[in-house]
């Protein structure tokens, strides 16, 4: 298991609630994350227009800017299975769930490092988005946290 840097990774979990929010989509299904830069990859049928692009960006920094609190609360496996895609969590994740909420507006299940608060995050950049075979991607950076 790679360590992931506790910003970019949290804001992955952002960008994946405001995927599924504007768009109805499914969250990332593969990611790439580093301190530097960052990449997930979504499910989708077609490429993100500008506006759409501005309007994610906006809506990711605006949870930002919000200062979430990010918690974490532990549920029994199969509750988890119930309500979760469990698939991106490791094998031998246990039998008790590790839950990671941002604020009310993101609930996933997660294994990885977080910030505490939101603002602690920087500014969410967009770098660039592209679609290909049924693949959207989406790059971004971060800016410091104010
Ligand atoms: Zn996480």
């Amino acid at each position: 298991m790679k360590s992931y840097d506790p910003r970019m990774h949290s804001a992955e979990h952002i960008l994946n609630q405001t995927m599924v929010r504007m768009f109805g989509c499914e969250r990332s299904f593969s990611s790439h994350i580093e301190a530097r830069k960052s990449k997930c990859d979504y499910r989708f049928d077609r490429p993100l227009t500008q506006a759409e692009e501005m309007e994610l960006t906006n809506q990711v920094n605006r949870i930002i800017r919000q200062n979430e609190p990010v918690t974490e609360h532990f549920i029994p496996l199969q509750e988890a299975a119930a309500q979760f895609n469990l698939s991106r969590l490791p094998e031998g994740a246990g039998e008790e769930i590790r839950i990671v909420s941002v604020g009310s507006y993101d609930k996933c299940p997660c294994i990885g490092p977080h910030v505490t608060q939101t603002w602690e995050i920087g500014e969410f950049r967009l770098v660039s988005t592209g679609f290909e075979d049924g693949i959207l991607r989406i790059r971004f950076k971060l800016g410091d946290p104010e």
